[in-house]
């Protein structure tokens, strides 16, 4: 019933320790199991539940223990992130991006943020400087992945976050254009997290159309 207790990777553990999270809130304490096991997961969060460490927590483990990964050797600048986190705005993007590279510190994992309403050329140079965990909105990163900038051929990690507020937004049509340049792996390569205050039948869709034998997660 701590984080002592779960076996994220000493340096992860040393952040969350850093940060001063000593329990799990109730949904880290479902979702971060059921992810380290691999499965697919769709949760009921709101704001302020702690989802962000629910699903950072995962991902930063996964790459930090994961096979060293064979990524294409970079196009003069296409870059290859192997998680990517989709979220509605500017703010909750730079909000995750603070969270991640707290819990990142001293892994080795490398988190960039993109978000649109902000000059892209910055971006684009902090995505030239590699990048493992890409925090993005759909426009942005719709655009990023027109120049070339970005490729999700090395996905493997998928979080949705604010995923009702997503399709309120109209981000529908780039979150279809953005999952559809992730390679097609075999069952279980990709692991996605698709977090929601609400599940009105458009994102029950979404999870039958993203995820693969998932569980459902309220709490
Ligand atoms: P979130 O719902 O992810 O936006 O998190 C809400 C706030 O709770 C943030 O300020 C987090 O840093 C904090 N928080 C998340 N999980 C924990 C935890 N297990 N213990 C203490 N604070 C936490």
């Amino acid at each position: 019933n701590t984080f002592a207790e779960i076996d994220l990777g000493e340096a992860l553990n040393q952040n969350i320790r850093r940060c001063k999270y000593v329990k799990p809130t109730p949904v880290q304490r479902h979702a971060i199991p059921i992810s380290l096991a691999g499965r697919d997961l769709m949760a009921c969060a709101q704001t302020g539940s702690g989802k962000t460490a629910a699903f950072c927590f995962p991902i930063i483990s996964g790459i930090m223990r994961g096979q060293p990964v064979q990524r294409p050797p970079r196009g003069v600048r296409t870059v290859y992130p192997l998680a990517l986190v989709l979220s509605p705005t500017r703010e909750l993007s730079m909000q995750i991006h603070e969270e991640a590279r707290k819990f990142s510190y001293q892994t080795g994992v490398r988190v960039v943020v993109a978000y649109g309403g902000a000059p892209i050329n910055q971006q684009m140079r902090d995505l030239e400087r590699g990048v493992d965990i890409l925090v993005a909105t759909p426009g942005r990163l719709v655009d990023l992945l027109e120049r070339a900038r970005v490729s999700l051929q090395m996905i493997r990690y998928l979080a949705l976050d604010e995923a009702d507020r997503m399709l309120d937004m109209g981000f529908e049509p780039q979150i279809r254009k953005i999952v559809e340049q992730m390679d097609m792996p075999p069952p279980g390569v990709r692991q996605t997290m698709l977090f929601s205050a609400t599940f009105p039948k458009e994102i029950q869709r979404l999870a039958s159309d993203f995820l693969s034998n998932y569980i459902f997660l309220a709490v």
